[in-house]
């Protein structure tokens, strides 16, 4: 008792010799003799519950130093709200899926591309990636106990369980319902002949100079406006001339001049800065000049007939205005492919242009490019600017030396590629978000406006699929002719394919298919 009657702690004396991994290894052992951690949650049976699961680590790598610091931080709060008074029971977890499981067992393999996996078959390959997840189990189970970190590993959840991949397909289920899961398209960067976008650090990798064709086209104008006449001619420029038969619109940059000038017969509109480079000593005349702002809506011929304007929606073929043009190299109007170029992409979206991708996953042109049709886009560039010579739509061409990026694997130039992607519309939700930090308590404080809060206001929708083999199946079934089905649980499958599934992964899931609700063909 101390003066004031309050009870004491029972002294102990200090052993001033011991080291402290000793002492730490003698505490460890206390508390495995006495099952410690058992008994702090069973002394709260019936308290009222404080939820905890951790954020799973995958066990195919060596735990290091870095995995450390978060789990102090998931040992703090749990141990202060059993204190409290709260039951905590700490599920522990495993993530067994994903690309790093992949490479790994693509390495051991001494696999370089996807279709290595094609070819060695994909039960196969996932096998093998099974096998592989839990290599390091033992160490990390070492690391968890010498650290302190209390966590229940005796029954943790797996990502690989079908009892886990069923309750993502139900998260998954609810989201459809909700109209929150939906198939868009990204602009990546891609190798047509491996079939994989690459990340950006792949890419930073294989840049090469190369003689690409530098091409000026002229877009007729069909619909003008207050400072434009039909009959005018918009100059654009590329050096990838494969995406002219994609052009869907053209953007300027609203605050700079643009000019009409005269050219023999001819009234040509480019970025005043631009004019002295392309005319310069061709006995041009100035004709008027305003703001790209001015230039908005206005209607052009495409430079090619293979895809019409109203595949595009509303404002295919018009023009756009954007915040990324400039006149420094170009004509100050840029050529929009939105299935080829990120800022494209973006502003394709911004003025609702429909993504119409024309190009093959192998790299080559589909039917729709008629003549054209079947050819590595790459190759087909030159007869491209022919064609469009033959039919006065060239200003010019030239050769550009610049470097591009090519694939670091195969040597294939890169091309940037709208492809299908699964997304969750997370932008959709982003006011309720935002409420929601409000609310947050943040240590430090500067992240809750800063680096969270600025994240949550530029978020963009979530990109969930991935075009792999090992991972949880997305469980959305369909049909060419549309009919789609998002599936919430196994029964729900069995009741509608007949088939039960032991295994979700690929590729037993590949081969169940749904009967059409229409008669139609089946949905897979
Ligand atoms: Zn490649």
């Amino acid at each position: 008792m101390a003066a004031d009657g309050t009870p004491q702690p029972p002294h102990r004396s200090v052993d001033r010799h011991e080291s402290f991994p000793q002492r730490e290894e003698r505490v460890l052992e206390r508390w495995r003799e006495h099952d410690v951690f058992a008994e702090s949650v069973r002394r709260r049976e019936g308290a009222p519950p404080w939820v905890f699961y951790e954020g799973p680590p995958t066990a195919n790598g060596r735990p290091g130093a870095h995995h450390v610091l978060a789990r102090v931080f998931k040992d703090i709060f749990p141990r202060y709200k059993t204190m409290q008074g709260h039951l905590v029971e700490r599920k522990g977890g495993w993530d067994c899926h994903g690309l790093a499981v992949e490479i790994a067992v693509e390495q051991q393999l001494g696999f370089t591309a996807k279709s290595d996996i094609e070819r060695y078959g994909i039960a196969e390959f996932n096998a093998k990636c099974r096998e592989s997840v839990f290599t390091y189990l033992e160490d990390w189970n070492r690391l968890t106990e010498r650290i302190g970190y209390w966590v229940d590993i005796e029954d943790p959840y797996r990502t690989l369980d079908n009892d886990y991949v069923e309750s993502v397909w139900w998260a998954l289920k609810r989201l459809w319902d909700k109209e929150l899961l939906y198939e868009g398209n990204k602009v990546v960067p891609y190798c047509a002949r491996d079939g994989t976008a690459l990340s950006s650090h792949e890419v930073a990798q294989g840049y090469k100079d190369v003689d690409d064709p530098s091409v000026y086209v002229r877009l007729q104008v069909t619909e003008g406006n207050a400072v434009i006449e039909p009959g005018d001619e918009l100059l654009v420029w590329t050096t990838t001339p494969w995406t002219l038969v994609s052009n869907a619109a053209v953007a300027v940059d609203p605050d700079l001049t643009y000019v009409r000038v005269r050219s023999g017969d001819e009234v040509l509109v480019v970025a005043e800065a631009a004019v002295d480079r392309l005319l310069g000593g061709e006995g041009t005349e100035l004709v008027s000049s305003f703001t790209g702002a001015e230039l908005a809506d206005v209607r052009y011929a495409a430079p090619f007939p293979f895809i019409a304007s109203e595949a595009y929606g509303p404002r295919g073929h018009t023009v756009l205005l954007a915040d990324f043009v400039s006149a420094e190299d170009g004509t100050g109007i840029v050529h929009t492919a939105v299935a080829f170029g990120e800022d494209d992409f973006r502003l394709g979206r911004e003025y609702g242009l429909t993504v119409v991708n024309p190009v093959r996953l192998d790299g080559t042109y589909d039917e729709r490019i008629g003549p054209y049709a079947g050819r590595w886009v790459k190759d087909a560039d030159d007869d491209l600017v022919e064609d469009l010579r033959s039919r006065g739509r060239l200003f010019r061409a030239e050769r550009h030396h610049h470097s591009y990026p090519h694939c670091w694997r195969c040597g294939t130039p890169l091309l940037y590629y709208a492809k299908p992607s699964w997304y969750v519309a997370t932008s959709r939700l982003r006011d309720r978000l935002l409420a929601a930090n409000e609310d947050v308590t943040w240590h430090p404080p500067h992240i809750k406006h800063g680096r969270f809060g600025k994240w949550l206001e530029n978020n963009v929708d979530w990109a969930i699929s991935r075009e792999r083999y090992w991972g949880t199946p997305l469980p959305v079934w369909r049909n060419g002719a549309g009919e789609t089905v998002c599936i919430g649980s196994f029964a729900e499958l069995e009741e509608l394919s007949g088939v039960a599934l032991t295994d979700p992964h690929r590729p037993y899931v590949d081969d169940v298919e749904i009967p059409s609700p229409t008669g139609g063909e089946p949905l897979r």
